[in-house]
């Protein structure tokens, strides 16, 4: 007798459920303003999310960031292993608190920091460039203030001079800070601050002139060694100490290993503070950023917070309290596994790809650049004909292969130079390279050597005899005297300038 079990009823519903796709999960609207009354199980909530999330660009394929998108899978883990330690708990967590001070040291020292009299060097983590900046602006806020305070002079209208070209995050930190921000222009053909201008917009009251290493929009490096002698010859004449900081958000991990003879850093005397984003070359995922300053008579004293953890002093001058830990061992994992030759080599290869997508670039006819050969690896270019609407199509176009390539024009006093950007991160390696070259030509192919599209128009005449009816044999067919006027629409609306008051729009980062 053969035996045929049948599944009981609640088991069978139980099997389904395993299955997301065989659920009402899946069915169901997802909530969007309100949080839902019953819960759902874990595996329908991920996979739920994790599939509305394939929509999202690939970060891989992302050329328009800066920011690290690739880490070894050793690394991953430990950030993973990581994520529920509150960095701010540090009497709790103190090896953690022990890692970030072991990176802000050789972080100095490869900016070199002079540490004579002590080897603990002055800096903290931070999330992001942005946050280090808020800090070294603050900084220099205050210094300068204590000085005219001690001299009795005004102190309400600090300014900080910058070029035009400064990454939204300074105007963020002179709007919140209350410092005026007076921003050298550019010109065609020259992208970053001219320094003979900025020293000659210092007045009494500049907290600090702020120089890039490494120019977001075309990854330039800016001539600190020139600011640095310019405002020498300044604060000389003046005796007004006017100091310097260096944005070396991008350049701060690129400089050092691959132009070790470039003067930009603490080498300088009058550079007093340093940011680099550790989540851009520093090689580590978005969430860390740093600031180190040249000694502890450059960060005042009454910025900085002292916590008392059962005894322990512990030092604090950061915006935000709690955050992760993750991203501060992953950069002292960076650290330790490549040390100074594997940066190096990563440098190098980055540079070496970018080489090949500049010269790939070239060979189509149509780009000039606007990057430089020595900088950031990454590659800046505009149409010869100074198209603007070209590069926007071009954008878009790519974004059809994957490929997220930024358009965007440059600041004042450039506005009618439109420029298409692609940062070249460890993991865009030669073979990626020229998978981009060749969506390029094909886009390019699309857009320009396409045949003008003319509209097929189709028109039906419905004839009919007249004359002798009946027999058929003889008549006449008469067509009405016809015209067409048709004007063609550009199809779809591809790029519109929206002008928006203050502040800089544009979205690269
Ligand atoms: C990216 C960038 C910033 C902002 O840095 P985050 O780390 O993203 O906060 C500031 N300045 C420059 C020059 C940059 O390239």
């Amino acid at each position: 007798m053969v035996l045929s079990v049948v599944q009981p009823v609640e088991e069978q519903s139980s099997s389904i459920i395993d299955s997301v796709f065989a659920s009402r999960y899946v069915q169901d609207p997802l909530p969007r303003y309100r949080m839902p009354e019953r819960s759902i199980p874990k595996e329908a909530a991920y996979q739920i999310i994790h599939d509305e999330l394939l929509l999202d660009g690939n970060p891989r394929l992302n050329l328009a960031s800066f920011v690290t998108t690739w880490m070894e899978p050793e690394c991953d883990r430990l950030m993973v292993e990581t994520m529920n330690k509150n960095y701010v708990d540090m009497d709790e967590y103190p090896v953690t608190t022990e890692i970030q001070n072991r990176c802000v040291n050789m972080i100095a020292h490869l900016f070199n920091a002079p540490m004579v009299e002590t080897r603990n060097a002055v800096g903290v983590g931070t999330v992001g460039s942005s946050e280090a900046i808020m800090l070294a602006g603050l900084a220099f806020k205050r210094k300068w203030q204590n000085k005219r305070k001690a001299e009795g002079k005004p102190f309400d209208k600090p300014n900080i001079v910058t070029g035009a070209n400064v990454q939204v995050c300074w105007e963020k930190f002179a709007r919140y800070f209350e410092v005026e921000l007076k921003e050298v222009k550019l010109r065609e053909g020259y992208y970053v601050m001219d320094p003979v201008k900025a020293v000659e917009m210092v007045d009494e009251n500049t907290i600090c002139v702020a120089a890039i290493l490494g120019s977001t929009l075309n990854g330039e490096f800016e001539d600190v060694k020139l600011l640095n002698d310019l405002l020498t010859h300044k604060n000389k004449k003046t005796g007004w100490n006017t100091p310097i900081h260096v944005d070396a958000a991008s350049g701060g991990f690129v400089a050092p290993f691959l132009y070790p003879e470039l003067e930009w850093d603490f080498r300088l005397p009058l550079v007093k503070s340093i940011n680099v984003s550790g989540h851009k070359y520093g090689l580590v995922y978005a969430g860390v950023g740093w600031v180190i300053w040249r000694s502890k008579e450059d960060l005042p004293e009454d910025l900085i917070f002292h916590i008392n953890y059962l005894g322990a002093d512990q030092p604090t001058f950061t915006l935000n309290f709690s955050k992760g830990s993750s991203q501060i061992i992953a950069q002292y994992y960076q650290f330790l596994r490549m040390g100074f030759e594997g940066y190096k080599n990563v440098m190098r290869n980055c540079m070496e790809s970018a080489r090949l997508l500049r010269e790939g670039l070239e060979r189509t006819g149509r780009f000039t650049f606007v990057s430089k050969e020595k900088g950031i690896p990454l590659v800046a270019f505009a149409f010869k004909e100074m198209n603007s609407s070209l590069a926007f199509k071009l954008s878009k176009a790519l974004r059809h292969y994957g490929w997220i390539v930024p358009a965007y024009t440059m600041p004042a006093n450039a506005e009618h130079v439109t420029v298409l950007r692609v940062v070249v991160r460890e993991d865009l390696g030669r073979q990626l390279v020229e998978k981009l070259l060749s969506n390029v030509g094909n886009a390019l192919r699309e857009l320009i050597e396409a045949p003008p599209t003319v509209p097929r128009i189709t028109v039906t005449l419905k004839l009919r005899q007249t004359g002798s009816e009946g027999d058929g044999a003889e008549g006449s067919l008469v067509m009405p005297l016809t015209s067409m006027n048709w004007k063609q629409e550009e199809s779809d609306i591809i790029h519109k300038e929206v002008v928006v008051m203050g502040g800089k729009t544009k979205g690269v980062c």
